[in-house]
């Protein structure tokens, strides 16, 4: 099955990547479940896209609540049949020196961007293996692969994703399961908006992501691309950056 008819499930939908892969996928008629905090965002998104005769659903999702991904999983189930795809697409980053000990940045990070896909994992895969297919799309990072100072405990959430993606591909080589790690370098999104307190360097840091990033659809692009593919071939790892990025 290609994009076309399949389910897809989106988290961190209600911004950025996550928003742009909604419209995208539901263009190409996909019916897409969307999962995030602001709900307000996510009810109108999903009036957008069924003005334009496509089809969603939306529930507020936490991603830190291994419940929560249950509910949307069960929201995709119960309202489309099955779930073809889950993105793990929410994501923060706080940008500073580990020397200044942003403790509780660091645990934001990881209870989001690391737990938050292994809490997705569980509530997804014994959907998968009931259906007998599957296919888990997480967005990780450039960050993770050109180590940037500033961005060493982000990066190790986005890399730890990347590795724990490599090792179920291992343990599911039966066919059911397909893992894919998008690693996007700089987007026009939200990201950077709560990433550093310090107003000045807020400021730098949005103006050099406006100047530099690249717009969200092209990642979606991207994540739609590896979902279309046919279900005997997986597009394991996908890096997508601005042509300028060093
Ligand atoms: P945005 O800030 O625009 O989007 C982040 C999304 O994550 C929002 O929809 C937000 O929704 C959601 N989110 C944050 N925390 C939670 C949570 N606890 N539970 C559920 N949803 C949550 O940024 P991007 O679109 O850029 O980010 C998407 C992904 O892309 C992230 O994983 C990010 O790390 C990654 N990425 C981004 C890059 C960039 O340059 N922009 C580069 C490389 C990777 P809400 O607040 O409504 O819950």
């Amino acid at each position: 099955m290609t994009t076309h008819g399949k389910v897809v499930a989106i988290t961190g939908a209600s911004s950025g990547i996550g928003a742009a892969t909604a419209r995208h996928l539901a263009s190409l008629g996909a019916a897409v479940v969307l999962g995030a905090r602001r709900t307000d965002r996510l009810d109108q998104l999903v009036a957008e896209i069924e003005a334009t005769g496509g089809q969603a659903a939306a529930t507020r999702v936490d991603v830190t609540k291994p419940d929560d991904l249950q509910s949307l999983v069960t929201l995709a189930v119960e309202r489309f049949g099955r779930l073809d795809v889950l993105v793990g697409n929410a994501g923060i980053a706080r940008i500073g020196a580990v020397a200044d000990l942003d403790v509780e940045g660091w645990s934001a990070m990881v209870d989001v961007n690391l737990k938050g896909i292994l809490h997705g994992i569980a509530a997804a895969l014994p959907v998968f293996r009931r259906q007998g297919s599957g296919h888990l799309v997480t967005v990780a990072s450039t960050s993770g692969l050109k180590i940037v100072p500033t961005q060493a405990v982000y990066a190790g959430t986005k890399n730890a994703v990347r590795t724990l993606m490599e090792g179920l591909r291992q343990e599911s080589t039966d066919g059911v399961l397909r893992t894919t790690s998008i690693s996007p370098g700089y987007v026009r999104t939200e990201l950077v908006d709560n990433a550093v307190d310090d107003p000045a360097v807020r400021e730098q840091v949005q103006q050099s992501m406006a100047e530099l990033g690249i717009d969200p659809m092209a990642v979606a692009r991207a994540i739609a691309f590896v979902i279309d593919q046919p279900d005997d071939v997986e597009i394991g790892d996908l890096t997508i950056r601005p042509t300028r990025q060093g």
